[in-house]
């Protein structure tokens, strides 16, 4: 038997117990006769200790073992002299009799403690080891209990968890297909599912009327901090259902995680903000609404005072930093660093410091009178001691700059607690999203959400307009899910393939297999989906979702420890009919 109890159990009501334990040596360290090990497993440390005077060749044993050696060995709880309370087992020790090594282990190039010296590309590397720290344990551990809190919360509710393909056709989030060369149909290619989205359809099409799935999607997408080639979603779609029917059932749900899993309560409805007023009020269609910090539109009170910048911008905004106005000119200098940055891309910021004696010092005292600062201040709500920023443009532009540099300045003034959740719902999207120069519509969302009841007739009329029966839930300045209520008629299927530019011949030849299940009897039908490894990041406290990923893959979509992707054989590549041709 290797082991009677694991290493995070033992307490003082075991003195005197005669144990078996196993783990994975974190140290050794020898003060004077005596030698100490931790031993390690995912359960905790517990302190063996090995007595030169009792039993010397076993104490010369014990000082030969190295950092990861698995070992097990037969001893009796004691009471600890010198006490940890910083562990759980701390009150107690096991007076050795027996040791046995399991398996040695090479130094470990880096140390297996929650503040390792490995960076992470090394860490990656050599995964499994990085695995062994407990911090990457913890948020395993939580994911795990999330899953099954979604699991048993679902199942509840008569969700029936069903599995899709992975094997595919291409399916429409736009993003990039990841393809499978078909070694049976010669010149062929699978695609890996973006999202099981048209299977969930079916299945409502087929009468199961609830389904979800937490399951893997693919999207080959170019870098972006933080995205991960293959991600896990929690999927779901309902049939018979409105926009209300879905929002109350998942935020239903969104409340029982909290509840279960952060012991977090949320008596309140969530609040619901719709698209357009984000984008005004916080420049951004995932607003973190941690803090307010809102976005005011100051474009009428700014112009015509001999600036010819705001003169003739389309649009001016500003935020009301409280209590910064005491920043300094270096300070101030770096914030214009940070708006000109390529990702934010902005070509300058104006300041505006209401100082504590009621006075104002401005970038743009030239052109403005203490009185007109005055108005800027009052329409912002200022007070003595808070700092404008201004930033001005093309409208869309300028919010969204605006909404960067709201982030920013939350950081700075330390209003996004990473122990603060504010989960709200964006509601009433635009159905559309026009390509500037080709003038192209794309679904915002995707092809199959179903426009407003009420906006439907300006298909034919005005498309920009429509708003489309899609909503996101956000927490945290974090898109964590996302979903709408679903076209589930030929007619209106047909006519949104038009708007996005589908040629008959093309709906029919990607989509024919959906439009002709819509004409055998679909339930009106709608869901949504969430992203699993973002949502259990935020529960961790992690700002990476690779933290809480078993095997990640790092920025570049490589999977270090194994090695992918990598080259194939010859013969793999004739059995699949294809021919590298190098750039
Ligand atoms: N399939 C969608 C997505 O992956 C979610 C949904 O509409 O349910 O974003």
């Amino acid at each position: 038997m290797y082991r009677t109890n694991n290493c995070g159990e033992l307490r003082l009501n075991d003195i005197n117990k005669e144990v078996t334990l196993s783990g994975w040596i974190q140290k050794v360290r020898k003060l004077g006769g005596m030698t100490f090990v931790d031993l390690r497993d995912r359960y905790g440390i517990t302190q063996l200790v090995f007595n030169e005077e009792t039993n010397a060749e076993l104490s010369e044993e014990a000082q030969k073992l190295g950092r990861e050696f698995v070992i097990k060995i037969k001893g009796t709880v004691a009471e600890r002299s010198n006490k940890n309370p910083e562990l759980p087992t701390g009150d107690i020790e096991i007076a050795v009799r027996n040791l046995e090594i399991l398996s040695k282990s090479e130094v470990p190039p880096f140390t297996i403690e929650n503040e390792t010296d490995g960076g992470e590309e090394i860490r990656l590397k050599y995964r499994y080891l990085d695995l062994r720290r407990p911090v990457v344990q913890k948020g395993l551990i939580l994911r795990h209990k999330t899953a099954q809190e979604i699991r048993n919360f679902l199942s509840n509710k008569g969700f029936l968890e069903i599995e899709t393909p992975f094997l595919i056709k291409s399916t429409p989030e736009g993003a990039r297909d990841f393809v499978v060369p078909s070694r049976m149909s010669e010149g062929k290619f699978y695609a890996l599912p973006q999202s099981p989205q048209v299977f969930k359809q079916l299945l409502m099409i087929g009468g199961y009327d609830k389904y979800f799935q937490i399951t893997k999607c693919f999207r080959d997408e170019d870098f972006r901090a933080d995205r991960q080639p293959e991600f896990t979603q929690i999927d779901c779609e309902m049939s018979f259902v409105e926009r209300e029917d879905i929002l109350s059932v998942f935020e239903e749900m969104t409340k029982h995680l909290f509840k279960t899993v952060k012991n977090i309560d949320f008596k309140e409805a969530f609040p619901r903000i719709k698209y357009d007023d984000a984008i005004e009020n916080y420049g951004s269609d995932k607003p973190d609404i941690r803090f307010e910090m809102k976005i005011h539109n100051i474009s009428e009170i700014v112009k015509n005072k001999g600036f010819k910048i705001f003169n003739d911008a389309e649009y001016i905004g500003a935020i009301c930093a409280e209590g910064l106005a005491n920043y300094s000119r270096k300070q101030l200098d770096k914030l214009v660093d940070f708006v000109k940055r390529p990702q934010i891309g902005a070509k300058g910021l104006v300041y505006v410091k209401y100082n504590e004696d009621g006075t104002f010092k401005s970038s743009v005292d030239k052109f403005y009178s203490q009185d007109d600062l005055k108005t800027w201040a009052d329409k912002l709500s200022a007070k003595p001691g808070d700092l404008l920023l201004v930033m001005s443009g093309n409208k869309k532009e300028t919010l969204t700059q605006l909404g960067e540099l709201r982030l920013e300045m939350g950081e700075r003034s330390g209003l996004r607690d990473k122990n603060k959740f504010a989960p709200l719902w964006i509601i009433d999207f635009p159905l559309f999203e026009k390509d500037e120069e080709t003038g192209q519509l794309h679904a915002m969302h995707h092809p199959f959400t179903s426009p407003k009841t009420e906006d439907t007739e300006l298909l034919e009329t005005n498309p920009d307009a429509i708003k489309a029966d899609a909503y996101d839930l956000v927490i945290n300045g974090n898109e964590i899910g996302g979903g709408s209520v679903r076209i589930h008629t030929v007619e209106m299927q047909e006519k949104m393939f038009k708007h996005l530019g589908f040629t008959k011949e093309e709906a029919e030849e990607q989509f024919g297999f959906l439009m002709n299940a819509f004409k055998y009897g679909a339930p009106p039908h709608g869901g949504i989906a969430f992203g699993f490894d973002r949502w259990v990041a935020l529960f961790n406290g992690s700002d990476s979702i690779r933290d809480v990923m078993a095997f990640p893959k790092n920025n570049a979509g490589r999977d270090l420890m194994i090695d992918a992707p990598s080259e194939i054989d010859k013969l793999q590549l004739d059995d699949l009919h294809l021919k590298i041709v190098k750039k």
